[in-house]
């Protein structure tokens, strides 16, 4: 942090990621090495903005010429509504993660997609055409992932969530997006939709935090013919992505999703391609 200090002059752009909690956010170090690895004069700092405070954030970034923000929970929602233009894509989803301001002219967008998008590649390199998906969760990532599904061409998204009704209703919207058949699938459905499945991506927040050791649906449904792609993300892979390994199924976890959508919101805000290196870097893992 020193090191960064003593880069700043009074020509430094300010960009950051606002969120309530956002003391944990990965985000400040993954973009400080960005822009320190390719002399970009931006410096990226973390505010924690109560819901009530939301509107005079914004309002700040268009006086402070704030060049841009990442949202982050639980402000994706209520951002739309205080932008200037929203690109058809997050409005489309409903949420914005990531904000332009184009001389105090401010667009949302949704890099959840695209990251999601290009963290699938990882372990499905021709992305979703033509795959039979089951997303658990429904709420504003599993949103973002049935988008980037849908655009990709699935074949079919089976939605499993807690809440039966928050899947009926997501699989729902999804079926109008696209081509693909998107139907809610109950926890009694679920081992047959995983048993016909190629991939299935963990959009809840099972795993996270203090909760590391929880998975999102019985461990006895993973096989070695799926890809799995877990959203959330910790010191070291999670215990789906373990599981899902051991089972002989490519996975990747929620990592790889937020260096994407970081390299993303980078190109959205600077113009040019990242150094996902640099980025990666910046993210000390344990792994095994
Ligand atoms: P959200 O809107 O609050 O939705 C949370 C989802 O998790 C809901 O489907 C909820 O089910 C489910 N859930 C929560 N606790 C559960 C439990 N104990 N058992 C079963 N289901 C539970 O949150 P979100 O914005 O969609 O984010 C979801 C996760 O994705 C978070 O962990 C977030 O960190 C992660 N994420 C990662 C990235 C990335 O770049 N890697 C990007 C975006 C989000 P109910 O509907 O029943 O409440």
């Amino acid at each position: 942090m020193h090191e960064l200090g003593s880069t700043v002059t009074a020509r430094t752009g300010l960009v950051g990621v606002i969120g309530h909690p956002v003391a944990h956010s990965l985000s400040p170090r993954i973009h400080n090495a960005a822009f320190k690895a390719q002399n970009v004069d931006l410096v990226y700092v973390a505010f924690d903005v109560a819901p009530e405070r939301l509107v005079e954030a914004f309002l700040g970034i268009r006086a402070l010429g704030v060049r841009g923000v990442n949202v982050t929970v639980p402000h994706k929602e209520a951002a739309l509504d205080l932008l200037d233009d929203v690109d058809p894509l997050a409005a489309r989803v409903g949420a914005v993660n990531t904000v332009v301001n184009a001389a105090g002219r401010l667009t949302g967008h949704n890099t959840d997609v695209t990251g999601f998008a290009q963290a699938l590649r990882l372990v499905v390199p021709g992305g979703a055409r033509g795959l039979r998906c089951v997303v658990a969760g429904a709420g504003g990532a599993a949103r973002a992932v049935l988008a980037a599904l849908v655009d990709d061409g699935a074949a079919s998204i089976r939605v499993f969530n807690r809440t039966s009704a928050r899947a009926e209703r997501l699989s729902e919207a999804a079926g109008a997006w696209g081509a693909t058949e998107c139907t809610a699938v109950s926890e009694q459905g679920l081992p047959a939709a995983a048993a016909g499945a190629d991939l299935l991506v963990n959009a809840t927040s099972v795993g996270l935090a203090a909760k590391v050791k929880d998975l999102p649906v019985p461990v006895d449904i993973l096989h070695s013919g799926l890809a799995v792609v877990d959203l959330v993300y910790g010191e070291g892979p999670t215990r789906l992505v373990r599981e899902a390994r051991e089972r002989g199924a490519r996975a990747v976890d929620g990592i790889e999703m937020l260096l994407m959508q970081a390299g993303q919101a980078y190109r959205l805000w600077t113009g040019n391609e990242p150094s996902m290196d640099a980025m990666r870097a910046s993210i000390e893992r344990k792994e095994g």
